[in-house]
């Protein structure tokens, strides 16, 4: 496990940005240590616990990017004002050796991926050209050493091709696939707790009580989770009782890298989180100046990190986006992944809080001349499951804007973007 000291989420002000929260958490996180070998079949969103530098060139070898005609660039000189035909004096496909070198003033028929013939240089493609009598017809004006792909033009051998931390993707397992690699090393997942908390909630498949609700916040978290490539432990719901809640919790403190709960961290009286943490180990609330959003709960509890997000969902989404993603992160070993706006066309007015950073759900469409434009979900509530449900995304805006116009640029990310 990740040992965290007690004070891993001290935080001296009273207000504290999304930004401050990110940098506490990058700093002070340590990541789990362990290793493991996987296959490339395993590998798609998996944590690269070494560096890979390029074994070998891609391509491996030059290679003619067409279908068409391999000539030697000294014949080109005399081609660039007229036309002019040359004898076809071999074949070469794709994963054949090439046959021999190419003499001057000859041409070689050479398909897409088939090494160069020693000497040539230069393909035309097959288009571009007419066959007469046993020769190829070539036009003027090609440049020479045109659609060829050079060995090593793609990456060089010994390149550091893809750095620790990264979180694999399709194309990063394509290329570690082009090095000839079967496994790579990645560090092991992390194991998350996820409870909810809260007299009201039952789980869905259980009798709900009239003045219950089905526990959904659990689900969205596990399933957010899953995506950050966590192993999720499913603890279910906890009662609004301190005594209940500080046993939960200090039972499973040890046995995994994080615990995520949901709910009772206002503070108000029936929230019993903040109270529970403090009597098994540290809590500090972080005040965060972002909307929607309310205070987080972080403590640590015999070592593993905890955190306490609100209950309402659009809030327990927001938060997990900029808390439990960056912290997800850095006890994975993976490298921060800040989250990169679009510029979008605002088709909405908004007024905000300055120092305060907010976050609009927002559908896009095509607008005049075919700009994106965000429109604004109808409705603000922070406890409005249709609000993220039907809507693409959220438009971030920064603490010093105070009022946005329509027509305005505004910073897009998309929901794919945050996860
Ligand atoms: P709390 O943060 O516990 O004060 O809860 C704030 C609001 O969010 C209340 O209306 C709760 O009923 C609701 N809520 C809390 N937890 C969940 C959950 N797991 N799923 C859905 N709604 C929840
Ligand atoms: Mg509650």
């Amino acid at each position: 496990m990740a040992q965290l000291s007690d004070d891993c989420f001290a935080f001296g002000g009273p207000m504290m940005s999304v930004d401050e929260a990110v940098s506490i958490i990058a700093a002070r996180v340590t990541a789990v240590q362990d290793i493991e070998t996987v296959s490339l079949t395993a590998a798609d969103g998996r944590i690269l616990a070494k560096e890979i530098s390029a074994p070998l060139p891609l391509p491996p070898f030059t290679n003619s990017a067409v279908d068409g005609y391999a000539v030697r660039s000294g014949d080109l000189a005399q081609l660039e004002e007229q036309e002019r035909a040359l004898p076809v004096a071999g074949r070469v496909q794709a994963g054949a050796a090439a046959q021999g070198p190419v003499e001057p003033g000859q041409a070689v028929r050479i398909f897409t991926g088939a090494p160069m013939p020693q000497g040539a240089d230069t393909v035309f493609m097959q288009e571009d050209v007419r066959l007469d009598q046993g020769r190829v017809v070539l036009p003027a004006g090609l440049k020479p050493g045109a659609n060829v792909r050079m060995a090593g033009e793609d990456i060089p051998a010994g390149h550091s091709a893809l750095a620790a931390g990264q979180r694999l993707r399709p194309q990063d397992v394509a290329l570690a696939a082009a090095f000839g690699l079967t496994h790579v090393e990645v560090r092991r997942r992390i194991r998350v707790a996820v409870f909810s908390t809260g007299d009201e909630l039952v789980s869905p498949g259980a009798s709900r009580g009239a003045a219950q609700l089905f526990d959904s916040n659990r689900f969205m978290l596990m399933a957010m989770l899953v995506r950050l490539g966590c192993e999720v432990s499913d603890l279910g719901i906890l009662r609004d009782d301190r005594v209940s809640l500080a046993s939960a919790l200090k039972s499973v403190a040890g046995t995994l890298d994080l615990i995520l709960t949901t709910g009772g961290v206002s503070t108000g009286e029936e929230d019993h989180v903040k109270a529970a943490v403090e009597s098994v180990g540290t809590l500090v609330l972080w005040r965060m100046a972002i909307k929607p959003g309310r205070p987080v709960a972080m403590g640590i509890i015999g070592g593993t990190p905890f955190i306490g997000l609100p209950g309402n969902p659009v809030a327990s989404f927001v938060t997990f986006v900029h808390v439990v993603r960056p912290t997800v992160l850095a006890l994975a070993g993976a490298t921060q992944q800040h989250l990169i706006p679009m510029p979008v066309r605002a088709a909405f007015a908004y007024k905000k809080k300055i120092a305060r950073r907010e976050y609009v759900r927002v559908n896009l469409r095509k607008g005049e001349n075919g700009v994106l434009e965000a429109v604004k979900f109808p409705r603000e509530g922070a406890g409005l499951l249709s609000s993220l449900v039907d809507t693409d995304g959220l438009v971030e805006l920064g603490e010093q804007i105070t009022l946005v116009e329509p027509g305005q640029t505004v910073g897009f990310l998309g929901y794919a973007s945050l996860i």
